[in-house]
Protein backbone atom coordinates (compact mmCIF):
# COMPACT_ATOMS: atom_id res chain seq x y z
CA UNK A 1 0.00 0.00 0.00
CA UNK A 2 1.16 3.45 -0.64
CA UNK A 3 2.14 5.65 2.39
CA UNK A 4 0.81 8.50 1.04
CA UNK A 5 -2.24 6.72 -0.16
CA UNK A 6 -5.23 8.78 0.90
CA UNK A 7 -7.56 6.25 1.21
CA UNK A 8 -8.30 4.57 4.63
CA UNK A 9 -6.12 1.53 5.04
CA UNK A 10 -7.11 -1.89 6.39
CA UNK A 11 -5.67 -1.47 9.92
CA UNK A 12 -6.51 2.45 11.01
CA UNK A 13 -10.45 2.13 12.01
CA UNK A 14 -8.69 1.87 15.46
CA UNK A 15 -6.52 4.97 15.40
CA UNK A 16 -8.66 7.09 13.49
CA UNK A 17 -11.42 6.14 16.38
CA UNK A 18 -9.34 8.12 18.93
CA UNK A 19 -8.27 11.16 16.52
CA UNK A 20 -11.39 11.86 14.95
CA UNK A 21 -12.59 14.96 16.03
CA UNK A 22 -16.30 15.16 17.31
CA UNK A 23 -17.65 18.14 17.41
CA UNK A 24 -17.42 21.46 15.19
CA UNK A 25 -14.61 22.88 17.66
CA UNK A 26 -12.66 20.02 17.28
CA UNK A 27 -12.64 20.07 13.11
CA UNK A 28 -9.26 22.21 12.29
CA UNK A 29 -8.68 24.16 9.13
CA UNK A 30 -11.36 24.54 6.55
CA UNK A 31 -12.80 28.11 7.48
CA UNK A 32 -15.19 29.01 4.92
CA UNK A 33 -17.03 25.14 5.46
CA UNK A 34 -16.92 25.63 9.58
CA UNK A 35 -18.49 28.94 9.36
CA UNK A 36 -21.32 28.04 7.20
CA UNK A 37 -22.01 25.07 8.44
CA UNK A 38 -21.95 26.47 12.29
CA UNK A 39 -24.54 29.08 11.33
CA UNK A 40 -27.09 26.77 8.86
CA UNK A 41 -27.26 24.07 12.13
CA UNK A 42 -27.57 26.59 14.59
CA UNK A 43 -30.24 28.07 12.74
CA UNK A 44 -32.07 24.40 12.00
CA UNK A 45 -31.52 23.87 15.88
CA UNK A 46 -33.40 26.99 16.44
CA UNK A 47 -36.18 25.74 14.30
CA UNK A 48 -35.97 22.84 15.66
CA UNK A 49 -36.12 21.69 12.06
CA UNK A 50 -33.91 18.65 10.06
CA UNK A 51 -30.80 20.21 8.58
CA UNK A 52 -30.87 20.78 4.72
CA UNK A 53 -29.47 17.96 2.59
CA UNK A 54 -25.86 18.69 1.92
CA UNK A 55 -23.20 17.70 -0.18
CA UNK A 56 -19.68 17.32 0.99
CA UNK A 57 -16.78 17.59 -1.74
CA UNK A 58 -13.20 17.08 -2.01
CA UNK A 59 -10.45 14.49 -2.53
CA UNK A 60 -10.37 11.71 0.04
CA UNK A 61 -9.02 12.10 3.72
CA UNK A 62 -9.92 15.73 3.57
CA UNK A 63 -12.58 15.35 6.48
CA UNK A 64 -15.84 14.70 4.31
CA UNK A 65 -16.85 11.46 6.95
CA UNK A 66 -15.95 13.36 9.85
CA UNK A 67 -17.79 16.04 8.90
CA UNK A 68 -21.07 13.94 8.54
CA UNK A 69 -20.36 12.62 11.75
CA UNK A 70 -20.14 16.02 13.39
CA UNK A 71 -23.46 17.44 11.74
CA UNK A 72 -24.88 14.70 13.58
CA UNK A 73 -23.45 15.40 16.93
CA UNK A 74 -24.30 18.71 16.61
CA UNK A 75 -28.00 18.38 15.67
CA UNK A 76 -28.06 15.78 18.78
CA UNK A 77 -29.41 13.30 16.39
CA UNK A 78 -28.10 9.41 15.17
CA UNK A 79 -26.15 8.75 11.87
CA UNK A 80 -26.69 6.31 9.67
CA UNK A 81 -23.89 5.26 7.08
CA UNK A 82 -23.43 3.62 4.10
CA UNK A 83 -22.10 3.67 0.53
CA UNK A 84 -23.10 4.34 -3.13
CA UNK A 85 -21.84 0.59 -4.23
CA UNK A 86 -23.05 -0.64 -1.15
CA UNK A 87 -26.35 0.10 -1.62
CA UNK A 88 -27.22 -2.28 -4.85
CA UNK A 89 -30.74 -2.19 -5.26
CA UNK A 90 -33.56 -0.14 -4.38
CA UNK A 91 -34.65 -2.15 -1.79
CA UNK A 92 -31.40 -1.79 0.21
CA UNK A 93 -32.00 2.29 -0.04
CA UNK A 94 -35.85 1.77 0.91
CA UNK A 95 -34.49 -0.16 4.06
CA UNK A 96 -31.86 2.33 5.63
CA UNK A 97 -34.78 5.18 4.47
CA UNK A 98 -37.51 3.51 6.78
CA UNK A 99 -34.78 3.04 9.60
CA UNK A 100 -34.64 6.30 10.19
CA UNK A 101 -35.61 8.27 12.84
CA UNK A 102 -37.23 12.10 12.65
CA UNK A 103 -34.17 14.36 12.13
CA UNK A 104 -31.40 11.87 11.63
CA UNK A 105 -28.79 11.84 9.01
CA UNK A 106 -27.88 9.87 6.60
CA UNK A 107 -24.45 9.51 5.18
CA UNK A 108 -23.71 8.14 1.85
CA UNK A 109 -20.28 8.13 0.82
CA UNK A 110 -19.10 8.08 -2.59
CA UNK A 111 -22.65 8.87 -3.28
CA UNK A 112 -21.70 9.10 -7.40
CA UNK A 113 -21.45 5.89 -7.32
CA UNK A 114 -25.43 5.48 -6.44
CA UNK A 115 -26.97 3.21 -9.55
CA UNK A 116 -29.86 5.07 -11.67
CA UNK A 117 -32.77 3.06 -10.15
CA UNK A 118 -31.75 3.70 -6.55
CA UNK A 119 -31.46 7.68 -7.58
CA UNK A 120 -34.68 7.59 -8.85
CA UNK A 121 -35.98 6.44 -5.70
CA UNK A 122 -33.67 9.16 -3.64
CA UNK A 123 -35.33 11.88 -5.31
CA UNK A 124 -38.95 12.18 -3.87
CA UNK A 125 -37.14 11.14 -0.47
CA UNK A 126 -35.05 13.89 -0.68
CA UNK A 127 -37.22 16.46 -2.15
CA UNK A 128 -40.65 15.41 0.10
CA UNK A 129 -39.64 12.45 2.57
CA UNK A 130 -42.03 10.17 0.41
CA UNK A 131 -40.44 6.50 -0.56
CA UNK A 132 -41.79 5.55 -3.68
CA UNK A 133 -40.83 2.49 -5.22
CA UNK A 134 -42.03 -1.16 -7.11
CA UNK A 135 -42.22 -4.63 -4.84
CA UNK A 136 -42.54 -7.49 -6.80
CA UNK A 137 -42.20 -8.34 -10.48
CA UNK A 138 -44.37 -8.70 -13.36
CA UNK A 139 -48.10 -8.63 -12.94
CA UNK A 140 -47.63 -8.86 -9.33
CA UNK A 141 -45.96 -5.93 -8.95
CA UNK A 142 -47.54 -3.61 -6.71
CA UNK A 143 -46.08 0.16 -6.29
CA UNK A 144 -45.76 1.72 -2.74
CA UNK A 145 -45.89 4.80 -0.85
CA UNK A 146 -44.68 5.73 2.30
CA UNK A 147 -44.39 8.67 4.43
CA UNK A 148 -40.63 8.78 5.66
CA UNK A 149 -39.32 11.46 8.78
CA UNK A 150 -37.69 14.52 7.75
CA UNK A 151 -33.96 13.38 7.68
CA UNK A 152 -30.72 14.92 6.43
CA UNK A 153 -29.15 13.38 3.70
CA UNK A 154 -24.81 14.02 3.45
CA UNK A 155 -23.45 12.73 0.43
CA UNK A 156 -19.78 12.82 0.31
CA UNK A 157 -17.91 12.85 -3.41
CA UNK A 158 -14.52 13.26 -4.68
CA UNK A 159 -15.57 15.51 -7.21
CA UNK A 160 -18.86 17.18 -7.65
CA UNK A 161 -18.97 17.39 -10.93
CA UNK A 162 -19.28 13.54 -11.16
CA UNK A 163 -22.70 13.96 -10.07
CA UNK A 164 -25.90 13.94 -12.03
CA UNK A 165 -27.60 17.38 -11.86
CA UNK A 166 -30.73 16.43 -10.61
CA UNK A 167 -29.16 14.63 -7.57
CA UNK A 168 -26.65 17.68 -7.06
CA UNK A 169 -29.86 20.12 -7.55
CA UNK A 170 -31.33 18.59 -4.65
CA UNK A 171 -29.14 19.49 -2.21
CA UNK A 172 -29.63 22.73 -0.14
CA UNK A 173 -26.17 22.91 1.02
CA UNK A 174 -22.93 22.41 -0.67
CA UNK A 175 -19.43 22.67 0.80
CA UNK A 176 -16.35 21.97 -0.85
CA UNK A 177 -13.08 21.01 1.47
CA UNK A 178 -9.88 22.07 0.41
CA UNK A 179 -6.20 20.74 0.97
CA UNK A 180 -5.01 21.89 3.93
CA UNK A 181 -2.33 24.28 4.64
CA UNK A 182 0.60 23.47 6.43
CA UNK A 183 -0.42 25.21 9.78
CA UNK A 184 -3.66 23.51 9.90
CA UNK A 185 -1.86 20.39 9.32
CA UNK A 186 0.85 20.97 11.85
CA UNK A 187 -2.47 21.45 14.42
CA UNK A 188 -3.49 18.24 13.27
CA UNK A 189 -0.67 16.75 14.12
CA UNK A 190 -0.02 18.46 17.01
CA UNK A 191 -3.45 17.27 18.21
CA UNK A 192 -3.21 13.58 16.98
CA UNK A 193 0.22 13.33 18.87
CA UNK A 194 -1.59 14.45 22.20
CA UNK A 195 -4.67 12.14 21.78
CA UNK A 196 -1.90 8.95 21.05
CA UNK A 197 0.34 10.25 23.89
CA UNK A 198 3.50 11.39 21.63
CA UNK A 199 5.66 13.79 23.10
CA UNK A 200 6.29 15.81 19.98
CA UNK A 201 7.33 19.60 19.42
CA UNK A 202 6.47 22.32 16.77
CA UNK A 203 9.19 21.57 14.52
CA UNK A 204 8.32 17.86 14.17
CA UNK A 205 4.51 18.38 14.01
CA UNK A 206 5.20 20.50 10.94
CA UNK A 207 7.88 18.35 9.48
CA UNK A 208 5.50 15.84 8.82
CA UNK A 209 2.76 18.67 7.92
CA UNK A 210 4.86 19.71 5.15
CA UNK A 211 5.27 16.38 4.06
CA UNK A 212 1.35 15.08 3.92
CA UNK A 213 0.11 16.69 1.42
CA UNK A 214 -2.89 18.98 2.07
CA UNK A 215 -4.48 15.59 3.53
CA UNK A 216 -5.25 14.87 7.19
CA UNK A 217 -5.58 11.14 7.19
CA UNK A 218 -2.04 11.01 5.22
CA UNK A 219 -0.92 12.93 8.33
CA UNK A 220 -1.71 10.72 10.90
CA UNK A 221 -0.33 8.07 8.91
CA UNK A 222 3.09 9.81 8.55
CA UNK A 223 2.88 10.71 12.67
CA UNK A 224 2.42 6.90 12.97
CA UNK A 225 5.42 5.57 11.37
CA UNK A 226 7.33 8.76 12.27
CA UNK A 227 6.45 7.82 15.98
CA UNK A 228 7.44 4.17 15.31
CA UNK A 229 10.94 5.55 14.35
CA UNK A 230 11.49 7.78 17.14
CA UNK A 231 10.91 5.12 19.66
CA UNK A 232 13.44 2.60 18.00
CA UNK A 233 15.99 5.25 16.67
CA UNK A 234 15.80 8.16 19.17
CA UNK A 235 13.96 8.29 22.60
CA UNK A 236 10.48 8.40 21.64
CA UNK A 237 10.63 12.05 21.29
CA UNK A 238 9.11 13.46 18.09
CA UNK A 239 11.07 16.66 16.63
CA UNK A 240 12.42 17.90 13.24
CA UNK A 241 15.34 16.03 12.29
CA UNK A 242 13.43 12.65 13.67
CA UNK A 243 10.66 13.46 11.47
CA UNK A 244 12.89 13.93 8.66
CA UNK A 245 15.32 11.01 8.75
CA UNK A 246 12.12 8.66 9.10
CA UNK A 247 10.29 9.99 6.04
CA UNK A 248 13.09 10.06 4.03
CA UNK A 249 14.03 6.79 4.78
CA UNK A 250 9.95 5.98 3.94
CA UNK A 251 10.82 7.82 0.57
CA UNK A 252 8.90 10.57 1.71
CA UNK A 253 10.13 13.62 -0.13
CA UNK A 254 10.14 16.87 1.04
CA UNK A 255 7.10 17.73 -1.14
CA UNK A 256 5.28 14.84 0.04
CA UNK A 257 5.88 12.82 -3.17
CA UNK A 258 6.42 9.37 -3.52
CA UNK A 259 7.11 7.28 -6.09
CA UNK A 260 3.97 7.01 -7.89
CA UNK A 261 4.24 11.03 -8.11
CA UNK A 262 7.53 10.81 -9.46
CA UNK A 263 7.26 8.10 -11.83
CA UNK A 264 3.82 10.23 -13.53
CA UNK A 265 6.30 13.39 -13.31
CA UNK A 266 9.27 11.96 -14.91
CA UNK A 267 7.28 10.09 -17.55
CA UNK A 268 5.75 13.24 -18.71
CA UNK A 269 8.93 14.87 -18.93
CA UNK A 270 11.11 11.83 -20.70
CA UNK A 271 8.51 9.93 -22.41
CA UNK A 272 6.28 13.02 -23.81
CA UNK A 273 8.55 15.98 -23.66
CA UNK A 274 6.55 17.78 -21.15
CA UNK A 275 3.17 16.84 -22.82
CA UNK A 276 0.20 17.90 -23.55
CA UNK A 277 -0.24 14.50 -23.22
CA UNK A 278 -4.01 13.13 -22.85
CA UNK A 279 -4.31 11.36 -19.56
CA UNK A 280 -5.31 7.84 -21.19
CA UNK A 281 -1.64 7.89 -23.27
CA UNK A 282 0.07 8.68 -19.47
CA UNK A 283 -2.25 6.03 -17.83
CA UNK A 284 -0.73 3.49 -20.51
CA UNK A 285 2.58 4.87 -20.60
CA UNK A 286 3.17 4.06 -16.42
CA UNK A 287 0.34 1.16 -16.45
CA UNK A 288 -2.02 2.70 -13.85
CA UNK A 289 -5.60 3.19 -14.21
CA UNK A 290 -6.72 6.43 -15.85
CA UNK A 291 -9.11 6.82 -12.42
CA UNK A 292 -6.06 6.90 -10.51
CA UNK A 293 -4.69 9.09 -11.98
CA UNK A 294 -7.07 11.31 -12.06
CA UNK A 295 -8.29 10.76 -8.83
CA UNK A 296 -5.41 9.96 -6.55
CA UNK A 297 -2.34 11.04 -8.35
CA UNK A 298 -2.79 14.24 -9.69
CA UNK A 299 -4.92 16.03 -7.39
CA UNK A 300 -1.69 16.86 -5.25
CA UNK A 301 0.74 17.47 -8.16
CA UNK A 302 -1.69 19.72 -9.57
CA UNK A 303 -2.61 22.03 -6.81
CA UNK A 304 1.05 21.91 -5.64
CA UNK A 305 2.08 23.20 -9.37
CA UNK A 306 4.03 20.64 -10.64
CA UNK A 307 1.70 19.59 -13.21
CA UNK A 308 -1.20 21.39 -15.29
CA UNK A 309 -4.36 20.33 -17.11
CA UNK A 310 -5.43 22.28 -20.18
CA UNK A 311 -7.48 21.10 -23.10
CA UNK A 312 -4.51 19.84 -25.13
CA UNK A 313 -3.68 16.84 -22.46
CA UNK A 314 -1.53 17.36 -19.27
CA UNK A 315 1.59 19.30 -19.60
CA UNK A 316 4.23 19.50 -16.24
CA UNK A 317 5.39 22.90 -14.77
CA UNK A 318 8.91 23.98 -14.74
CA UNK A 319 8.51 23.43 -10.58
CA UNK A 320 8.33 19.55 -11.33
CA UNK A 321 11.86 19.83 -14.01
CA UNK A 322 13.58 22.07 -10.64
CA UNK A 323 11.73 19.21 -8.01
CA UNK A 324 14.38 16.61 -10.44
CA UNK A 325 17.41 19.16 -10.72
CA UNK A 326 16.37 18.83 -14.69
CA UNK A 327 16.75 22.35 -16.97
CA UNK A 328 14.08 22.60 -18.52
CA UNK A 329 13.02 23.91 -22.28
CA UNK A 330 12.44 28.00 -22.68
CA UNK A 331 8.39 26.89 -23.48
CA UNK A 332 7.79 24.98 -20.72
CA UNK A 333 5.19 26.57 -18.10
CA UNK A 334 6.04 28.01 -14.92
P1 LIG B 1 -12.78 11.54 4.02
O1 LIG B 1 -14.14 11.04 4.44
O2 LIG B 1 -12.81 12.87 3.35
O3 LIG B 1 -12.00 10.53 3.22
P2 LIG B 1 -12.22 11.42 6.88
O4 LIG B 1 -13.33 12.24 7.40
O5 LIG B 1 -12.32 9.95 7.07
O6 LIG B 1 -11.90 11.78 5.36
O7 LIG B 1 -10.88 11.98 7.59
C1 LIG B 1 -9.67 11.27 7.59
C2 LIG B 1 -8.94 11.45 8.89
O8 LIG B 1 -8.46 12.78 8.99
C3 LIG B 1 -9.79 11.21 10.11
O9 LIG B 1 -9.10 10.26 10.86
C4 LIG B 1 -9.81 12.47 10.90
O10 LIG B 1 -9.37 12.19 12.20
C5 LIG B 1 -8.80 13.35 10.24
N1 LIG B 1 -9.36 14.68 9.98
C6 LIG B 1 -10.05 15.03 8.86
N2 LIG B 1 -10.39 16.33 8.90
C7 LIG B 1 -9.89 16.83 10.04
C8 LIG B 1 -9.92 18.13 10.65
N3 LIG B 1 -10.52 19.16 10.02
N4 LIG B 1 -9.33 18.28 11.83
C9 LIG B 1 -8.70 17.24 12.42
N5 LIG B 1 -8.64 16.00 11.92
C10 LIG B 1 -9.23 15.77 10.74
Amino acid sequence: DRLIAAQPQADEGRVDHAIRPRRLVEYIGQPGAREQLEIFISAARGRAESLDHTLVFGPPGLGKTTLANIIAAEMNVDIKSTSGPVLERAGDLAAMLTNLQPGDVLFIDEIHRLSPVVEEVLYPAMEDFQLDIVIGEGPAARSIKLDLPPFTLVGATTRAGLLTSPLRDRFGIVQRLEFYGIDDLTEIVARSARLLRVEADREGAAEIARRARGTPRIANRLLRRVRDFAEVRGNGQLNAEIADQALNMLHVDRHGLDHMDRRLLLAMIEKFDGGPVGVDSLAAAISEERDTIEDVIEPYLIQQGFMMRTARGRVVTRQAYLHFGLAARDDIPH
